[in-house]
């Protein structure tokens, strides 16, 4: 591929046309592509693999995923608020497979010899030139006492979004009047930080609606709301101090799944609907992998262009990554797009012998406080070369004034577009 060719197509795709200016291609002679494999067909991964693929169709493509559909985090909230409904929030890949000649393997992998650039899922063994590993959170249930397999039936966590989403949104359609539901937050650093607020704030506003003489409380690991606090506690105040009741440095650290009760330090919490949201950490394939350092829950990358600061050839994007080496940057969907995109170009860049663009990347979060409102922050960040972090750009950062019903139509509108950007 040419440098002609090269910006006629990056000047084409909208979604990384600002860093059209970024690009300086400095060798023409451009090396043939290879293969790029992603571990993960989530927020990350299916950005890094359509933006590949529309910059450099030649270039051969391969997502692993045992997943065969896919289930947006982002807006699960609303199903399990009953606003919205599964089908709503899940799509098919077939766009990616017949537009875009991506190839899904949907199988778990199990293995990386980063030595021999092999991947190995349970059915066969793929080698790679470049590997993109966006393979989300793992959820930690070491922490919780008493946990076992079959506890998800009543402490299910709903923070991969599928069977669990669907499992809370019925528990809590099926709340008897009367009845409690509890929901226990972890620590920082999670995926989406202001989730579990956004959560409890739906099933407040559907209590308040439906069910008479109901009960909210909320286990919370950390001192106080960790994101958009005034503004939810704002709306919690206004609309459901008869339900919600708000308990900071309360987190659970065991369950009794004969009696159905959460245990926190301080007592037991007997409920009839329980959201466990554990602690979380990057997935153990990346540790086994080496490519987290000692000490670390999350995986070591570059900033620049997320490649491992590890293992060559390798980059990794979205929740996994480590925030210490990144910057402060959330564990959000739209970053993990964002940085989908970056890396991607990095790739194109060492597959063709291209210098690198610097990268942006773009942050909105919106949360609903009930089934009319919602309240929103954003961030634009770039690179800071002295520090070598990602790092907001000062005065491109806000949070909304206040609550409002055109921010929850933003929330869907801005979905529904990214959804597109990844999927379409
Ligand atoms: C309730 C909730 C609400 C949220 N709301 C928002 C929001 O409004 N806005 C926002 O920006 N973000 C939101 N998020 C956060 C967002 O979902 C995550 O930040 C995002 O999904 C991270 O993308 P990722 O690519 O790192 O991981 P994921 O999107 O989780 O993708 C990881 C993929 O890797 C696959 N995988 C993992 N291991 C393996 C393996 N060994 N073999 C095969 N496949 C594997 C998984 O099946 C999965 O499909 C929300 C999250 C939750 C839980």
């Amino acid at each position: 591929m040419n440098r002609r060719l090269l910006l006629k197509r990056i000047g084409n795709l909208s979604v990384v046309s600002s860093l059209l200016p970024f690009i300086n291609i400095h060798n023409s002679n451009a090396k043939s592509p290879g293969r790029v494999v992603i571990l993960g067909a989530g927020w990350g991964g299916l950005s890094a693999a359509k933006t590949i693929k529309k910059i450099s169709p030649e270039v051969e493509v391969i997502i692993i995923d045992q997943n065969r559909q896919f289930t947006s985090c982002p807006m699960s909230n609303w199903v399990i608020g009953q606003l919205k409904t599964m089908e709503d929030i899940t799509f098919s890949f077939d766009n990616l497979k017949n537009k875009y000649y991506i190839k899904f393997i949907h199988e778990k992998a199990i293995n990386i010899d980063s030595g021999k650039k092999v991947i190995k899922t349970d059915g066969q063994e793929i080698s790679y030139d470049k590997l993109i590993l966006s393979p989300g959170v793992e959820l930690d249930y070491s922490f919780i006492e008493n946990w076992n397999e079959n506890s998800i039936g009543h402490f299910p966590s709903a923070w991969k979004a599928g069977y669990e989403t669907k499992l809370l949104s019925d528990n809590i359609k099926n709340l008897p009047n009367g009845g409690v539901v509890a929901i226990s937050i972890p620590l920082g650093p999670y995926r989406c930080p202001p989730g579990p607020y956004e959560r409890a704030s739906l099933i407040a506003s559907y209590l308040k609606k439906h069910k008479k003489n109901t009960k909210l409380i909320i286990l919370d690991s950390n001192q106080k709301i960790i994101s958009k606090g005034a503004l939810f506690k704002e709306a919690w105040d206004e609309f459901y101090s008869d339900i919600i009741e708000y308990r900071s440095n309360s987190g659970v650290v065991g369950i009794d799944n004969s009696n159905k009760n959460f245990i926190t330090d301080f007592d037991d919490i007997k409920c009839d609907v329980a959201n466990l949201i554990p602690p979380q950490r990057a997935p153990k394939l990346l540790k086994a992998t080496g490519l987290i350092n000692k000490g670390s829950n999350w995986a070591a990358v570059n900033p620049y262009d997320f490649s491992s600061t590890i293992a060559e050839d390798i980059f990794i994007i979205g929740d996994s990554t480590s925030q210490s080496n990144v910057g402060r940057v959330p564990k959000s969907g739209y970053i993990a797009n964002s940085m989908g995109k970056v890396c991607a170009l990095a790739v194109i860049a060492e597959l063709y012998d291209l210098e690198k663009v610097s990268p942006s990347l773009i942050n909105t979060c919106y949360s609903l406080v009930s089934s009319k409102e919602g309240i929103s922050v954003s961030a634009v960040y770039d690179y800071n070369k002295e520090e070598n972090k990602i790092k907001s750009i000062p005065g491109a950062t806000g949070l909304s004034p206040n609550r409002s019903s055109i921010i929850k139509a933003n929330a869907w509108d801005w979905a529904t577009n990214i959804w597109e950007d990844m999927l379409g």
